[in-house]
């Protein structure tokens, strides 16, 4: 749990050009030591990012997966694909799916079988809606998420996920949570989770908060939405680790 993953989540943006030129500027930059730089691109843009990353230090992520393996499910796509497509990470259960597509905490915990079984490293999102939070439910949110996950995986296999808390009232807002509000939450997963995994803050993290969110004893790296698609800030951030 040294390294620091540092994951940029393009969620529906670029194009081929926009996305060729964001990954030239972020493969040619040194990343600091002790970093790990992760790139979430949409599903039509993997292959093309993959041979662009290939060679480099940054890794390729989804933003989803399917929780079934194959079959007569249009328009999903497997963890095998993900992982033939050069992917080593993908996001599973972020705010937009569970509203937008109602993904569940099982849903969630079920795909992120599915990832584990495919060699994929599954960054599971987790976090309280403003509403949850204003009226104190923060803690039992979490560890209603969390224990979806320590329920469907076996103890080695919950070392092996990545946890993302992101409050949703800090996603997209430009309010991200203090760094004292993340830490304490992060303190909360890590109890709840009782395994070893690293925890990201997402959440509105930009370059001028980065460090001081990076620095809380268990904060272990950050999922960017916006700040990922200009080069600068994401590599800002990167090196703030
Ligand atoms: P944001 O998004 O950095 O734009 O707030 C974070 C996320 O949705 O992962």
């Amino acid at each position: 749990m040294t390294n620091k993953l540092i994951i940029g989540n393009w969620k529906m943006n670029g194009s081929r050009a926009s996305i060729k030129a964001l990954l030239a500027e972020i493969v040619a930059a040194e990343v600091a030591p002790g970093c790990e730089v992760v790139v979430c691109a949409p599903s039509p843009y993997l292959a093309m990012c993959a041979h662009i990353l290939s060679g480099s230090g940054v890794r390729l992520g989804a933003q989803d997966l399917s929780a079934h393996e194959s079959g007569a499910y249009t328009g999903e796509v497997s963890a095998s694909m993900l992982r033939e497509f050069g992917c080593h990470y993908v996001l599973i259960g972020h705010s937009e799916r569970r509203t937008y597509h109602h993904e569940n905490d099982a849903a969630v915990a079920c795909k992120t079988v599915r990832a584990l079984e495919a060699g994929l490293i599954p960054v599971v999102c987790v976090g309280e809606t403003p509403h949850e939070r204003e009226s104190g439910q923060t803690e039992a949110v979490l560890s209603q998420q969390v224990l979806a996950l320590t329920t469907a995986l076996s103890s080695s296999q919950l070392t092996q996920i990545v946890i993302a808390y992101e409050p949703v009232w800090a996603i997209g807002t430009g309010h991200s949570a203090s760094a004292d509000t993340a830490q304490q939450a992060h303190a909360t997963i890590r109890r709840y989770l009782n395994a070893p995994c690293s925890i990201l803050y997402g959440g509105s993290v930009k370059p001028d908060n980065a460090a001081q969110l990076l620095a809380m004893p268990d904060i272990d790296g950050a999922l960017i939405g916006g700040a990922s698609l200009n080069a600068k800030a994401f590599l800002t951030i990167a090196h703030a680790c």
